[in-house]
């Protein structure tokens, strides 16, 4: 296919059409950050955009006549079916007019560095190539944001942007600081109500385990202050993992930073879930995060979502060493796969084996979880 893609998007864009806007990350400093380390940033231009969005309208229009030579209006499994024995490289764009082909997301790390108009531009022309299309998302960084103005961001809102994720990683000054993040917890609650009064959505990440275990609670109570200002619709949650070869790790061989462990983790959710006063809808939804079943609407999901860490934390300690091995090897999705009794036992062997070799748990699971990373 005759169209580029960047390497990330977030989960809950797995399923959209992905259009490139530019390449990797205009930044791309943060010391804990695995993705756009060896990748150079570079602008697109606008003609370049069009014409990727004109190559996935033609491969859409393939793929819509496989449907109509069949006798159908839609993309179904019979047409995916013969898409793929004749035309393969059109399958990831059929399943996407399967799912609907509804969904977009602006690649890369932060579309907003665009040229507000250009990619005004770009979404118009999205939308007429694509009229199905009903949410357009994008990533972008709380420092870009912070410079355009509410005007630019309705015009992008009014091209067809929906909504708009942040990496804001905590809201603690020496932490984003020392993480390099680029920006400061002011201009980040300026750039996310920036977003909201444009009124597009707003979708904010948060890295548990960023503070390591010095900083953790610092960590936990300026990111739950800092978002409690920004109020924003979403709150996703993710969890801090180092691998050779990210700057971080280099620190961390160095002793200076000392990372968390999962206990570690869970009392810093509950920390921060505790000082969290806003009324966003907060979701756990990735690998590496512990506990999954963190999900619900704030403020009335507030006492469930501290009752699901209280009963990681009083576990007995077996238990949750039992849960964390489940877990991280992706055994358990929930707590509740512990009543499995088949997998709760393989679990049981497994622990025991690590203890009879004296290796530490932690630091076992540490270096298996480098593999999503
Ligand atoms: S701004 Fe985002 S993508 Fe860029 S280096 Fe930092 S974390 Fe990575």
């Amino acid at each position: 296919m005759n169209y580029e893609t960047g390497p990330i998007r977030p989960p809950s864009e797995a399923e959209s059409l992905f259009v490139r806007v530019n390449r990797n990350c205009p930044w791309n400093k943060c010391l804990f950050c695995p993705v756009y380390k060896k990748r150079k940033f570079s602008r697109r231009t606008l003609d370049e955009i069009k014409e990727d969005i004109l190559s996935l309208k033609e491969a859409a229009d393939k793929v819509q006549s496989y449907a109509v030579k069949m006798g159908y209006s839609e993309v179904n499994r019979q047409v995916l079916e013969n898409v793929y024995r004749n035309e393969p490289d059109l399958l990831q764009i059929a399943f996407w007019m399967h799912r609907g082909g509804r969904n977009v997301f602006l690649q890369d790390a932060d579309s907003m560095i665009m040229d507000p108009g250009q990619l005004s531009e770009a979404l118009s022309f999205l939308k007429e190539q694509f009229p199905r299309v009903e949410r357009i998302t994008t990533y972008a960084r709380s420092k870009t944001i912070s410079k355009r103005s509410v005007s630019e961001l309705e015009m992008l809102k009014d091209a067809g942007l929906t909504r708009v994720h942040v990496g804001m990683e905590t809201g603690h000054d020496p932490l984003l600081e020392y993480m390099k993040k680029g920006v400061t917890s002011e201009e980040q609650v300026q750039a996310g109500l920036l977003v909201k009064e444009a009124g597009l959505s707003l979708s904010e990440y948060i890295l548990l385990g960023l503070g390591g275990q010095e900083w953790w609670k610092e960590h936990a109570l300026d990111t739950a202050r800092m978002l409690s200002r920004i109020d924003p619709h979403f709150i996703r949650l993710r969890t801090l993992a180092v691998r050779k070869g990210i700057p971080l790790q280099e620190k961390i061989d160095a002793g200076e930073f000392k990372m968390q462990d999962d206990d570690g983790l869970a009392r810093e959710l509950k920390l921060f879930l505790e000082n969290l006063e806003c009324n966003s809808y907060m979701i756990s939804d990735h690998i590496l995060n512990l506990l999954e079943e963190v999900e619900g609407q704030l403020p009335d999901d507030k006492p469930y979502l501290l009752g699901v860490v209280d009963r990681y934390l009083d576990m007995p300690d077996e238990k949750r060493a039992n849960y964390q091995l489940g877990r991280r090897l992706g055994y358990y999705r929930y707590m509740a796969d512990m009543e499995d009794q088949g997998r709760f036992q393989q679990m049981e062997e497994l622990r025991k084996q690590l203890l009879e070799k004296g290796q530490n748990q932690a630091d076992f699971l540490r270096e298996y979880i480098k593999q999503y990373v």
